[in-house]
């Protein structure tokens, strides 16, 4: 037998694996040291109780033989379809039950997707990047190309249409520089993708922080893009969904290329590969969208969003360059001092006893970049942000590092 070489390509991850031996070393050496932890990406509120109250019940529809649900349909139970096309329908968008499918979440779906796609396809990836993209890429052995996000552009690339692609990766607002595209800047990469023939793969997993009416929460709500575009999206970050797992991507019917449906391929994908979430699961979803789930939601959305205006406030008044905070709950900083993504995560886990993610773990452009999440505590968070504040008077006091 033969495995797959292209495994040998997959560059290790060492990022969370560092971080958690760095923290680890600096425990053992300082067992007192108060850690706030804001590097990793995962929720601290609970769920909501809309959606505690539906999977109760549904608990307890198991428990009966009459209200007992055993395979549901793999595209997701009607329920809870019908509701995410009323979520979409309050965006001005228009989407077809059969458009959805539910999902055990993004990341299964941003991987599985490709399994639809050809090898020679080349793949336009931003860098830096949320690292699923280009390892599921690679596993498969398709050529990637990387679009530099950077400084300059505001982390916010844009098409290069001398430079040919197949399939492009778009997560807005981003992980991890918290920046995300106005409705124009999505224009012209809907107008992009169709003058190359590609597909575009949203990842919408962070829609729900966007406020700002002038930035895309769907790639749907750009013309053109139903005939370019999958939208991938979760109930994680959404709805604290990270240990529940649900999420949904939507494809729309009439996307057709190569000669093929790809809606239809997809419906035939997943009923051969995957058989379906949980209906205890689909029931706490569908609560997620009920008028007493939106609002309980957006109040944790909410907590959040002030959680990255306090860091966000700092950055200002430290006259750091960042973007991101605003319609996202990652702020992506440039490291005082100059220094590298790694110094700077030292610098700060010795000095101010704060874990965030340096930017380089997520392709070169992040080299030099710093990512905080605004997932944490506001007590934490708070804390956080004091302790910065007084490392850097520190600094600016012995006037080590110009700002
Ligand atoms: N897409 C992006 C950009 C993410 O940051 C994450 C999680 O951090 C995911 C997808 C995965 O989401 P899920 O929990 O739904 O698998």
């Amino acid at each position: 037998m033969r495995l797959n070489k292209f495994y040998n390509n997959i560059e290790d991850s060492y990022l969370f694996s560092t971080i958690s031996k760095k923290i680890s070393l600096y425990k053992s050496k300082n067992p007192s040291a108060d850690l706030i932890k804001m590097g990793i990406g995962d929720v601290t509120r609970p769920l909501c109780s809309a959606t505690i109250d539906a999977m109760d019940k549904a608990v307890h529809d198991m428990a009966e033989a009459e209200t007992f649900h055993g395979y549901g349909p793999e595209q997701g139970y009607e329920f809870l379809r019908e509701k995410i096309c009323n979520y979409y329908g309050d965006l001005g968008v228009s989407v077809g039950i059969g458009e959805i499918f539910v999902s055990d979440g993004a990341k299964s779906d941003v991987g599985n997707i490709l399994d639809l796609f050809a090898r020679d396809n080349k793949v336009l990836i931003p860098d830096p990047v949320y690292p699923v993209y280009v390892d599921t890429n690679i596993m498969d052995g398709r050529e990637i190309i990387y679009i530099d996000a950077n400084e300059e552009n505001g982390f916010l690339p844009m098409p290069n249409e001398s430079q040919e692609a197949d399939i492009i990766y778009i997560c807005s607002p981003n992980n991890p520089t918290g920046a995300a595209y106005n409705k124009e800047q999505l224009k012209r990469w809907v107008d992009y993708a169709q003058s190359m023939n590609a597909l575009i793969i949203y990842d919408a997993a962070y829609e729900a922080f966007v406020d700002d009416s002038g930035l895309a929460r769907s790639i749907f709500q750009i013309d053109g893009a139903r005939k370019c575009a999958v939208e991938i999206c979760s109930l994680s970050k959404t709805a604290g969904f990270t240990g529940v797992r649900c999420g949904y991507t939507v494809i729309s019917e009439d996307l057709e290329m190569d000669g093929m449906n790809i809606n239809k391929m997809w419906i035939r994908r997943q009923s051969t590969k995957f058989n379906g979430v949980s209906y205890i699961v689909q029931r706490g979803a569908e609560a997620v969208f009920s008028p007493e789930g939106r609002a309980q939601i957006k109040t944790n959305i909410n907590y959040y969003k002030e959680n990255a205006k306090i860091i966000c406030d700092l950055m200002r008044e430290l006259k750091i360059w960042f973007t991101g905070g605003e319609n996202s709950p990652y702020i992506w900083f440039k490291c005082p001092g100059n220094r590298s993504s790694w110094e700077y995560f030292d610098y700060l886990l010795e000095n101010a006893n704060v874990v965030g993610t340096p930017g380089s773990g997520f392709g070169k452009n992040g080299e030099g970049f710093f990512r905080l999440s605004a997932f944490g505590s506001r007590e934490n968070t708070i804390k956080a942000v004091e302790r910065i504040r007084k490392l850097n008077d520190f600094l600016v006091r012995d006037n080590k590092y110009g700002i």
